[in-house]
């Protein structure tokens, strides 16, 4: 059986403990690798490794940081068949989206972010004939990055590549449920030549070893995304010690369809928003918000296209859904279906478990499901349920969807189908959402700030926003002689 081992110091390593978890392919329900079941003792050797890394690749020169990242950018692209296949096994998403999507993407990170570093530029402010201040950003020192299972090693990357790029040195953890990727990411990096220590990566469990690095002393920083109760957790342990903390969690997001939309743009892109990667994006419109007009239209038009999705095997081309990403998270979104129905929702299609034939026949599979008639602050309608599951909300005006939109406790995305720009503008500005999507959805610009508004999380990420999370600012004031 194969095994994932971690990366300390360049080195890779058992756990201390000699301990490992079964790692599953969740689209055959077999055990088909080994992940090391770190702990405090692994954390402490990966922090010591990364703190003697901290003096040389802090104090390298933003164009030779630059030139490693773009190094690993690349390499990762010289294996993207290998990775994306990886990716597809160990997540049971579709390999043609490993192949479009999570690996290309998981590049562009270390490119952006190796572009990034030679551009970053500090402010400075003058005082006229008294003084002048001066802002220097320093880097951190080790960092904490820990991700979850959705966009395997496109979210580890998104926060590895930043805290590289700033001079930091990094302890990541990917999520136990999806770690190949990172370990072979780790590969990688060790075949590049990256100074050992500088990354560290350590696999294992959140209570174990993601939590000894979050509660590390000697860990600056943690950069986390996830779920909203493991945000808690984490915001609670890192108060005490006055560190620094990004918190991208959950989101419950509204796709707001107006009788004005372009009407067969905003299906194609509702049934993404609502089904890619199995429901699986923190960013999925899961409560669907359609104007009474189009309504029943919209409706049958998108449980016809749901019925037609082909859920099986992931690494068919013609598979549109693969697998959920285990069978624990399978039954959670399953039972969220009978809560649905006993709130009186009527669930139009889906709803259920499915057996492909073949090798498949044990995975975590199940079909695309539209519900509709609950109300907007039932569970259903409140709660994350993070799978391919859409419920369907009637609207008269602007000022009922805005309402009902708000009534979240999360603000991660929101999305708009309208061809009055003066409404998109309207709305745009009183959405309580981290991001608005006008006539489009998913897409990105690595520039601009990522994250979300109340539960969905602390702080932004991407463009200089991340460059900013990972140094500290430190004003110089010169007075004039
Ligand atoms: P979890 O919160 O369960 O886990 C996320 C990561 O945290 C994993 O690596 C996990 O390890 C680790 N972890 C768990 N407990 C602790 C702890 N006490 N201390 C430190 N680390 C810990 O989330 P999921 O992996 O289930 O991911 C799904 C969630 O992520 C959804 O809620 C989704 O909305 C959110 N998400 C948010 C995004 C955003 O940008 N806002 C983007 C993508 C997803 P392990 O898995 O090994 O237990």
């Amino acid at each position: 059986m194969k095994k994932i081992l971690n990366f300390i110091g360049g080195d890779f390593r058992e756990p201390v403990s000699g301990n490992y978890l079964d790692n599953f392919n969740p689209s055959t329900g077999e055990v088909y690798s080994l992940i090391p079941d770190s702990d405090k003792r692994d954390v402490d050797l990966a922090v010591k490794a990364a703190q003697d890394a901290f003096p040389e690749w802090s104090a390298l020169v933003n164009e030779e940081r630059s030139s490693f990242l773009r190094q690993i950018s690349e390499g990762i692209l010289s294996s993207l068949e290998d990775l994306a296949v990886s990716e597809t096994t160990d997540n049971g998403k579709p390999l043609w989206l490993s192949r479009s999507v999570d690996i290309p993407r998981s590049s562009s990170n270390f490119r952006f972010f190796a572009d990034a570093t030679t551009q970053f530029a500090s402010e400075s402010h003058e005082m006229r004939d008294t003084a002048i201040n001066y802002t220097l950003r320093q880097p951190l020192g080790v960092v904490g990055c820990i991700s979850p299972w959705n966009l395997p090693l496109y979210l580890f990357t998104w926060k590895i590549a930043p805290a590289l790029a700033t001079g930091n040195t990094v302890v990541a953890k990917p999520s136990e449920v999806t770690p190949m990727t990172a370990y072979l990411l780790s590969k990688i990096v060790k075949e590049i030549g990256l100074p050992p220590g500088v990354l560290n990566i350590v696999h294992g469990n959140g209570p174990g070893a993601g939590e000894a690095i979050v509660t590390h002393d000697d860990v600056k920083a943690v950069s986390f995304t996830g779920g909203t109760s493991t945000g808690q957790r984490i915001a609670k342990a890192v108060a005490p010690h006055f560190k620094k903390v990004s918190l991208e969690l959950g989101g419950k997001n509204p796709n707001i369809i107006f009788n004005d939309c372009n009407f067969n743009e905003a299906l194609k892109s509702t049934m993404k928003s609502s089904f890619a990667n199995q429901g699986q994006i923190c960013l999925c419109g899961s409560r669907v918000l359609i104007q009474t007009g189009i309504y029943e239209q919209f409706r049958d038009a998108l449980v016809e296209r749901a019925e037609k999705t082909r859920v099986g095997d992931p690494m068919l081309p013609e598979t549109s859904m693969g697998a959920l990403v285990s069978e624990d998270h399978l039954n959670k979104v399953l039972e969220h279906v009978k809560i649905a129905e006993k709130e009186g929702g009527n669930v139009l299609c889906g709803g259920d478990r499915v057996k492909p034939a073949g090798r498949c026949k044990n995975g975590f599979f199940m079909r695309p499901t539209v519900i509709e008639g609950l109300s907007p602050e039932c569970r259903t309608n409140q709660e994350e349920i993070f799978g391919p599951v859409v419920t369907l909300i009637p609207f008269e005006t602007e000022e009922d969807a805005l309402q009902i939109a708000n009534e979240s406790n999360y603000g991660l995305a929101a999305t708009l189908w309208t061809s009055d720009v003066s409404r998109a503008h309207r709305m745009s500005s009183r959405l309580q959402f981290g991001i608005v999507w006008v006539n489009c959805w998913l897409l990105r610009d690595l520039r601009t700030p990522f994250g979300g508004m109340k539960n969905s999380g602390l702080g932004r990420e991407g463009g200089w926003e991340a460059m900013r999370f990972f140094t500290e600012p430190k004003n110089v004031c010169i007075k004039w002689g």
